[in-house]
């Protein structure tokens, strides 16, 4: 036994109105059972997560938002505040998702900003790393890897890297129906772990949480929650419909 908590996520990345959001939370509040032993945590778009905090009142459930600036205030049209979420009960923000990455212009730099940020405010960050196809069929992957990773925690102390959260989700799993097999998982899993012993301590690397994420699914969260370096998932499309989320906290293993 690892001692590490599982943590089972759902990003609900653009998807829900208000009323759509609060109808899935109180699904997942009446399906899931499971807490004495797994923390649930689920991220909705930023303009349903008043509504989802108030539905949460008195359920285990954690709230999380899908992304947040570096400052703290200030006139940057459009973005929202690390303050504004903890205001609103966000527990976790995700910060690096390979969507905005690739979409959005999101660097190694300013993932870093975002971390130094959130952890100021004792907000934890679901810190996502992961190659792209063309890097893992180059035989990048772990050099990628360590990349995003020393980018991201470039400045943190031990004590700041021990309270982040890391998913570990390839590019080309995410969206695609591709999982990684549990093996390709549970080998980045590992070579993150040993690196954060290398980087900074074994502490660290043994407490710190790394879910994968990349088309979890019912049908394969039992054998990739079976390896011993994956610690929860970080689940998109199954994680919008209530009996496949509610399937995948339940996880066997
Ligand atoms: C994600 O968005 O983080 C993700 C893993 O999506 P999916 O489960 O749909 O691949």
């Amino acid at each position: 036994m690892s001692g590490r908590m599982p943590l089972m996520a759902g990003n609900w990345k653009m998807y829900f109105t208000v009323g759509e959001a609060v109808a899935l939370l109180e699904e997942l509040k009446g399906g899931i059972s499971r807490f004495d032993d797994r923390e649930v945590v689920v991220a909705p778009p930023f303009t349903a997560l008043s509504a989802v905090a108030s539905a949460l009142a008195g359920s285990p459930i954690r709230l999380a938002a899908q992304n947040c600036h570096w400052e703290s205030q200030g006139a940057y049209t459009g973005e929202i505040a690390p303050a504004m979420l903890k205001d609103l009960g966000c527990r976790y923000v995700i910060v690096g998702h390979s969507e905005r990455r690739q979409y959005f212009g999101e660097t190694d730099g300013s993932i870093n900003r975002k971390m130094v940020a959130l952890l100021a405010l004792e907000i934890v960050p679901i810190l996502c790393v992961g190659e792209t196809l063309e890097q893992r069929q180059a035989g990048e992957t772990l050099r990628i890897l360590a990349d995003q990773l020393t980018g991201a925690f470039e400045g943190l102390k031990d004590e700041e890297v021990g309270r982040v959260v890391l998913a570990y989700e390839p590019v080309w799993a995410i969206g695609t129906g591709h999982t990684a097999t549990p093996e390709q998982a549970q080998e980045a899993h590992a070579f993150i772990r040993d690196r954060l012993a290398d980087r900074f301590n074994n502490e660290v690397a043994n407490g710190i949480r790394i879910l994968y994420g990349g088309s979890v699914k019912p049908e394969n969260v039992d054998t990739l929650m079976a390896q011993p370096d994956i610690d929860g998932a970080l689940v998109g499309g199954a994680s919008l419909k209530s009996a496949s989320f509610v399937r995948i906290v339940d996880f066997v293993g």
